[in-house]
């Protein structure tokens, strides 16, 4: 295993506090070994297996499923996403000088956010995205100027940019200060940069799911907290304007602190700045202290449903796990779920079927019509539990149902 050094201070010192293996589909770029670590010098907590950028290209351009995801979070404009962009406007529009301002999204995705910018009454707006079906949908659908680039390498020239945006990009970053170097290369002078990423300070107060999801995210290779971005913006030349922590739960009208389904995340803005970087000083023990928190509430609720599939597991009948997604990656890695007697796998995705998953082929939902009568089905997909139920319903599946959710 090559290893990468700390993307804020360069230390190859590292503390592991996590390391497993997370089943994934077969075939995929990834290892499936997940090894977290601290940096003995600066406390920043990172993935430390060195993918190379192009292992990582690949993913997103070949296996990533952002285009084919409906859901919240992938440059849509479900009702989630539309809250998600107001939120940034809220944050952003202080430092806007007027509406013709040239901004450019930094994996742009779908173009949710710059349509969304567009209604508010900007008209100077660009993506960079490097999938191209993503980026072709973003022309069609919005209208937008779609680039085709990576945060690497934008394709723009010096001082273009009044304002850049990285939703969701530098968490997947092997090597952020280089395309930071890139954001200030294209930025003009006072320029200013918004960035949102996931807040690892607060993993274990707010999560999708339980299991280990925010480790499980295998392209998540930074785990962010506003000290250390700040850190990491200013070794480059910016200056932070602002920082902002928010719970978020897309699937509710209300932001909740303890929903269930929750997001923590970290917004920031930072300027240009002509000035030197403060001295670098950290309290090492924050960040991880609130991870050490996350693996410890996370162990925990793997212990305790720990028996909830014994009488399927003992009975030894036929299985068929419906929602192949990371949930069910991290119910299968780390829960009992792999001791039961699986046949197959569903999911009603055509990009997923067809795949395996240590040997078990992924088949679609129509499947379950024809299954044996003892059959049960697991259903790991708490978002489209429901709807999984209402099938089960109408194909009047007899067996045992268990619902993780
Ligand atoms: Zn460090």
């Amino acid at each position: 295993m090559s290893q990468r050094p700390c993307p804020i201070c360069l230390s190859t010192s590292f503390e592991p506090i996590f390391d497993a293996v997370i089943d994934d589909f077969e075939g995929t770029v990834f290892d499936k070994r997940v090894l977290v670590g601290c940096c003995q010098q600066c406390g920043f907590a990172y993935n430390i297996p060195d993918f190379t950028s192009s292992c990582l290209e690949t993913h997103y351009q070949t296996e990533a499923l952002y285009q084919t995801e409906t859901g919240f979070g992938v440059g849509g404009t479900t009702p989630a996403d539309v809250t998600r962009y107001e939120r940034y406007y809220r944050l952003l529009e202080p430092f806007l000088a007027n509406r013709d301002v040239a901004v450019v999204d930094i994996g742009c995705s779908k173009g949710g956010f710059l349509a969304s910018l567009r209604d508010k009454g900007l008209s100077n707006l660009r993506g960079i995205e490097l999938d191209p079906i993503c980026a072709e949908y973003a022309r069609t659908t919005h209208g937008l100027e779609i680039l085709s680039g990576s945060a690497n390498s934008v394709p723009l020239s010096d001082g273009e940019a009044d304002v850049l945006v990285y939703s969701h990009v530098l968490e997947h970053l092997d090597d952020p200060d280089q395309v930071l170097r890139e954001t200030k290369r294209v930025l003009k002078e006072d320029g200013i940069v918004f960035i949102e990423v996931p807040d690892a300070l607060h993993y274990a107060d707010a999560k999708m799911f339980d299991y280990f999801h925010w480790f499980g995210m295998r392209e998540h290779i930074n785990h962010f907290d506003a000290a250390h971005l700040s850190r990491l913006l200013e070794n480059v030349g910016f200056e932070t304007l602002l920082s902002n922590e928010a719970i978020v739960s897309p699937y509710e009208s209300e932001l909740t602190p303890n929903s269930r389904h929750a997001f923590p995340m970290l917004a920031g803005i930072f300027r240009k700045s002509k000035g030197k970087p403060s001295e670098m000083t950290f309290n090492q023990g924050v960040l991880r202290n609130a991870l050490d928190r996350y693996i410890a509430s996370e162990t925990g609720i793997i212990e305790s449903n720990k028996d909830k599939l014994t009488h399927l597991i003992e009975s030894g009948k036929p299985i068929y796990v419906w929602g192949i997604a990371l949930e069910f990656f991290c119910l299968y890695s780390f829960g009992e779920l792999k001791r039961c007697n699986i046949q197959a796998l569903v999911d009603k995705s055509a990009f997923k079927q067809g795949k395996t998953v240590n040997g078990l082929q992924i088949v679609s939902p129509e499947t379950l019509c024809s299954v044996s009568p003892d059959a049960a089905v697991i259903i790991t997909s708490s978002f489209h539990a429901d709807a999984m139920l209402r099938y089960l319903k109408e194909i009047a599946f007899a067996g045992d149902v268990v619902v993780f959710r």
